[in-house]
């Protein structure tokens, strides 16, 4: 039997987050946002009992590559967007799918550090 052990809080983040009730291995499933649904509220931050995500300004190098209106979204709700920073610290409890107001993520199979699918 393989026991979980929750990480413990990058410095400065706060403790008291949910209980992971996940009994999946970190590295099988990771999250994706959906850059034109997120809205910035930062849900998927507080649930997150791994600290996968992180909430950001897009960098000009980010923004280059996004369509006007998604660029335009995000400046009209703050111009902060959800990122997925930890990817490989993800078990796929799906507390951040739920907590979403906007719906705008989901979980995918997780891609190699060298960015390629695995085989199916
Ligand atoms: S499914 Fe979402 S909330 Fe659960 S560990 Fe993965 S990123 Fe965090």
């Amino acid at each position: 039997m393989v026991a979980f052990v929750k990480p413990p809080n990058p410095p400065g983040k706060p403790s008291g987050k949910p209980t992971d009730p996940c009994h999946e291995l970190p590295g099988k499933l990771e999250p994706r946002i959906d850059a034109l649904r997120c809205e910035g509220k930062a849900d998927c931050l507080r649930v997150c009992p791994y600290d996968v995500f992180t909430l950001r300004p897009l960098t000009r190098e980010e923004k280059s590559v996004l369509t006007p209106l998604v660029r335009f979204k995000i400046w009209a709700h703050g111009g902060k967007q959800a990122f997925v920073e930890r990817p490989d610290a993800c078990h796929a409890c799906g507390l951040c799918v739920t907590a979403c107001p906007e719906a705008a993520i989901k979980l995918v199979r997780g891609v190699s550090p060298m960015g390629i699918a695995p085989l199916e």
